[in-house]
């Protein structure tokens, strides 16, 4: 049994903190917002994510896990400590690096015991001695530490699984028997562990997310292309993903990465080698390929339907993903603002998110079931991927609708099964006739 101390109670945060107490470790929680600290101490959960409800509460009722504000207590028998917060895009593409800087200072002038500090969160390459510097100028007396970069790969909507079964756990630091024994920290989870230095580390976590959101471009202009020729994408992607040097995920072609990860670390990437004279060619087009994906859906709803003002739209999904409520850089915000801007009228439905949705699209009516969602519009748009839509009663949806037209951004839906029920159905790079309907 370990001490440790996660700092943030986020998506990251909080499963690490759960996750590492169910390993039988002793975990105390930090967060600067006392708000979520009080909920967590009521066994409420700040964030939707599976299974983490009852993994807290099986470690609140153990003892293993525990939750505070003061810093000061957090560190109190402390071994490891990990640095969970937010590193969100700042004004120029880099990362914003306030909350790790202050979390740094926080845990120098509260450690009274040599600590190994680990930062989970994505930073930039060389953070990691950067954070060494701010510690020491911060500390009134000086204690030793070390610091290891450990990144994380968790997705959110599985994320504990995700953590407890990671394809691998990689450990940078210039203190190679600290980022061993971080390591060590991880054994009970039987994955690959890579040590490396600092710098190394904090770049695999970076190449890692640009290559991923690499394959989402990449496909989403293999879709674009498929339309024109009448081939179908989701085919070829399964196709192409039956090949081991290529394999089947994050060949979905949509409306593009979101989310909180992908978009702001592929611009932090592109930053960096910018700031070193290095263009990136490559993750340019990516992100500029991405954004097109959000205005391009609404092109082809405008194209089936004419001028939006006037009209309504019913929306499937919201989150950026199956399986969260987070909403950060979802495909819908820009989506849905543009049908707006157009002088559309927007009803829409998430199974989770909509309380998160609402104040990201306050103007937008958020109904209480799907069907709700489909009922009286001129077009309904799906544009999340849940399992709720994939099974819905496709003929009482028709039977509610104006004019039964579907513009399908997950390709959830058989074309032909669609035009069949008489729907006309458009989803993405699956070619299509003129005389389909
Ligand atoms: P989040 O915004 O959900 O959580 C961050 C938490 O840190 C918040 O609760 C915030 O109040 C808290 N915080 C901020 N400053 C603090 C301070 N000084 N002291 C204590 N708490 C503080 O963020 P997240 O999604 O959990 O992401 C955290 C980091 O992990 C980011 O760098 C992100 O890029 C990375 N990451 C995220 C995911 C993901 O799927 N969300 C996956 C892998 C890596």
């Amino acid at each position: 049994m370990k001490q440790i101390t996660v700092i943030g109670v986020g998506y990251v945060g909080l499963v690490t903190a759960a996750c590492f107490s169910d390993l039988g470790n002793k975990v105390t929680a930090l967060d600067i917002d006392s708000s979520k600290i009080e909920k967590l101490k009521n066994g409420e959960i700040p964030i939707y994510e599976p299974g983490l409800k009852e993994l807290v509460a099986r470690n609140i009722d153990a003892n293993r896990i525990s939750f505070t504000v003061s810093m000061e207590d957090a560190l109190k028998d402390a071994e490891f400590v990990f640095i969970c917060v937010g590193t969100p895009s700042g004004v120029d593409g880099d990362a914003d690096m306030k909350y790790v800087a202050a979390a740094a200072k926080s845990i120098a002038v509260n450690m009274h015991s040599p600590l190994i500090v680990i930062n989970k969160s994505t930073v930039p390459v060389g953070t990691g001695d950067w954070v060494a510097e701010k510690i020491i100028e911060a500390q009134t007396k000086t204690i030793e530490f070390s610091v290891v970069s450990c990144p994380e790969f968790l997705r959110e909507g599985t994320a504990i699984n995700d953590f407890m079964n990671p394809y691998r756990i990689v450990c940078g630091s210039t203190d190679k028997n600290a980022a061993e024994m971080v390591a060590d920290l991880h054994k009970p989870l039987n994955a690959p562990a890579l040590i490396t230095n600092l710098r190394t580390a904090e770049m695999i976590k970076y190449a890692s997310n640009a290559f991923l959101s690499t394959k989402i471009s990449f496909i989403n202009e293999i879709a674009d292309i498929c339309e024109k020729l009448g081939a179908d994408v989701t085919e070829v992607a399964e196709g192409m993903g039956l090949d081991e040097r290529i394999g089947p995920l994050f060949l979905g072609a949509g409306l593009g990465y979101g989310g909180s990860c992908f978009p702001k670390d592929i611009k932090a990437l592109s930053f960096m080698a910018d700031e070193m004279g290095v263009e990136p060619k490559i993750m340019k087009a990516v992100m500029s390929t991405n954004e097109e994906r959000r205005t391009k859906i609404v092109e082809r709803l405008v194209e089936i339907v004419g001028s939006l003002e006037g009209r309504t739209i019913g929306v499937f999904g919201l989150s950026f993903k199956p399986n969260t409520d987070d909403m950060r850089d979802a495909p819908s915000i820009d989506i849905i603002n543009n049908l707006l801007s157009q002088g559309a009228k927007v009803k829409a439905y998430d199974p989770v998110a909509m309380e998160e949705a609402a104040k990201h699209l306050p103007e937008i009516q958020l109904v209480s079931d799907p069907y709700e969602a489909a009922k009286n519009v001129d077009a309904l748009m799906v544009l999340t991927e849940w399992n709720e839509f994939i099974n819905i009663d496709l003929e009482r949806i028709k039977k509610l609708m104006n004019s039964p037209i579907v513009i399908d951004g997950r390709n959830i839906y058989e074309p032909e099964k669609m035009r069949r029920l008489g729907f006309t159905y458009r989803g993405v790079g699956r070619g299509y006739t003129k005389n389909d309907n």
